[in-house]
């Protein structure tokens, strides 16, 4: 009998939520603290967008600290959580056909990983690998990806989408914390309808009317497309973790895919 790991998609909002303590990061908190510890963490993260499929594959990834113009203690934060080379090695296997190179000296641990790791796993003791989001190929390369990752679960590891659901930063508005517009809230609402019913009907999103607000450009909202192909693989929805809007133009919407 093999058990299947939880999933998750992450809304990882603002960098500085990697030094905050609120709500959100409570979410991931409870969420990493109540599971079985997996034999390793898979992140698609909105941060590594290029255009190849990779898969990180060092024995010791590096943080990265890709933003700027943050405080400095973000720049301070380090998450040195091992690699697992074996495990990218099996990602490379289950999801053929499709090709996925391994990345040994390009990529690490990116701030849409550690930022919420760092409240998911602070003792930074579980291997971590990244898969690159091709940002050459539409959502159905993406669910269908996902979907193949099925596989990884039943052997312990832990997959984490980490984008947000509507990231549009030429809209945010610094002044408004905890506030989304009622275009954010049309999309997002109408995200959770499908993600909590039938994740495998996500695709239909794209004919959304707030669509081109809410996802002006694909990196932050793909992550999602993982998570709802893994969903559609187990046959089981996903439950909300956490939701919120910030800045009026972002929503923090977290889903969880239930183990068993
Ligand atoms: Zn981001």
């Amino acid at each position: 009998m093999s058990t299947l790991t939880p999933a998750a998609f992450v809304g990882h909002g603002n960098p500085m939520n990697a030094l905050d303590h609120n709500r959100y990061t409570d979410a991931w908190r409870n969420f990493g603290a109540a599971m079985t510890t997996p034999r390793a963490i898979l992140v698609v993260s909105a941060h590594w967008f290029i255009n190849a499929t990779a898969v990180t594959s060092m024995t010791a990834p590096r943080t990265i600290h890709d933003f700027y113009g943050f405080p400095q203690p973000l720049f301070e934060v380090e998450y040195p959580a091992p690699g697992d080379p074996v495990i990218a090695e099996r990602i490379v296997e289950v999801v053929k056909p499709t090709w996925v190179g391994l990345d040994e000296d390009s990529w690490g641990i990116d701030h849409g990983t550690w930022s919420v790791l760092v409240h998911m796993f602070p003792k930074a003791d579980v291997p971590v690998l990244q898969l690159s989001i091709n940002a050459e190929l539409p959502y159905d390369y993406h669910f269908e990806l996902g979907a193949k990752l099925h596989e990884l679960r039943k052997e312990g590891v832990l997959i984490v989408g980490s984008g947000n659901v509507v990231h549009n930063l030429r809209l945010a508005d610094w002044n408004q914390p905890g506030v989304g517009t009622d275009w954010a809230h049309r999309f997002d609402d109408d995200v959770r309808a499908i993600m909590t019913d039938d994740p495998s009907n996500l695709g239909v999103i794209s004919g959304h009317r707030d669509y081109q607000l809410a996802v002006p450009t694909p990196d932050h909202y793909l992550p999602l497309a993982y998570v709802a192909g893994l969903a559609s693989a187990a046959g089981t929805p996903t439950r909300t973790l956490v939701d919120g809007y910030e800045m009026g133009s972002l929503s923090m919407t977290a889903y969880e895919l239930p183990g068993d």
